[in-house]
């Protein structure tokens, strides 16, 4: 019973750590929470009382999770988020706890323009009740990088859409998004902090170098971000999504099928229009219009050989 009960405080623990490293780094933009869950709470109301020292003819045990922590009242997202935690255990299935586990790490990074004004902007948007949107990660355009999720957290920034097999992006990927307009560059400075926050995930993460891709990717004909402007061809260079090589377009062979090899990438090819003007603004930038043209399909069949 010690023995579980220490197990179980660890974890609890390192929830809270995780969950408090969201708001560890404060700074002059960001509201200081007012509400959290202590530790002695929790352990009180909810560990699980296993006792497996007086088991000796079976180690299936019968998972007692305590109730969530409260139905009625208004929850933090603290407490939203242990709720789930313990939820997470199908009760009609036998438990025998597992001693060798860590947290899931994100595997896909998805990059995305604010549309606002400024960075102060974006971060007031981003904490009003009523948007329902959220990014790990916000950059400004002088470079400044704010963190507004931690990184093992599900933030709200993808939506609806689908990449590959992909359709709950926000369970997988962390969001980042760029101070911008919608229709403006992005300076130096906000690309240069931007490469090195994404040399620390895909190395902290291990993140494929196909994995990292933009909204538009995901959500053709709903969403454009980031902008024409977007420097693909600088993050390829550095390992961070793909690019292709201008000096060697060919035309492809005959069998070569552009909407397969479109599909392939991750397209969603539902509406092909959108699929193949999401391309287009990611790797043409000059045509947006829905129609793939012969040097389009030497771009297309030069990743398709380099990557797939
Ligand atoms: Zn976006």
């Amino acid at each position: 019973m010690r023995k579980i009960s220490v197990r179980l405080i660890v974890a609890v623990c390192g929830m809270l750590f995780l969950v408090g490293c969201s708001t560890a780094k404060k700074s002059k933009v960001l509201q200081s929470k007012t509400s959290v869950i202590t530790p002695s709470v929790i352990v009180e109301n909810s560990a699980p009382k296993l006792d497996t020292m007086n088991k000796t003819s079976t180690v299936v045990e019968q998972a007692k999770v305590a109730p969530v922590i409260s139905a009625e009242a208004a929850l933090t997202p603290e407490q939203i988020a242990w709720n789930m935690f313990l939820q997470g255990t199908n009760k009609q299935y036998d438990f025998a706890s597992a001693i060798h586990y860590d947290v899931r790490k994100p595997s896909f990074v998805m990059i995305h323009h604010t549309s606002q004004a400024n960075l102060a902007q974006t971060i007031r948007t981003f904490q009003l009740p009523h948007t329902k949107v959220s990014s790990h990660y916000v950059i400004g355009r002088d470079g400044r990088v704010v963190q507004m999720l931690n990184d093992y957290l599900r933030g709200w920034h993808a939506g609806r859409g689908k990449w590959g097999s992909i359709t709950d992006m926000n369970s997988v990927s962390i969001g980042i998004e760029l101070d911008n307009n919608g229709s403006e560059p992005f300076p130096d400075a906000q690309i240069n902090s931007l490469l090195v926050l994404l040399d620390t995930l895909k190395t902290r993460y291990s993140i494929p170098q196909k994995n990292f891709i933009g909204h538009a990717d995901f959500a053709p004909g709903r969403k454009d971000d980031p902008n024409v402007f977007f420097p693909w061809q600088v993050l390829a260079e550095r390992g961070f999504g793909i690019w292709y090589n201008p000096n060697y377009l060919v035309a492809p062979p005959m069998n070569f099928n552009p909407i397969d090899a479109l599909k392939l990438m991750g397209y969603d090819m539902t509406n092909q229009d959108y699929a193949i003007k999401s391309f287009k603004r990611k790797y043409v930038k000059s045509d947006l219009s829905p129609v793939l043209t012969d040097r389009d399909k030497a771009i297309l069949y030069d990743l398709y050989r380099k990557y797939y």
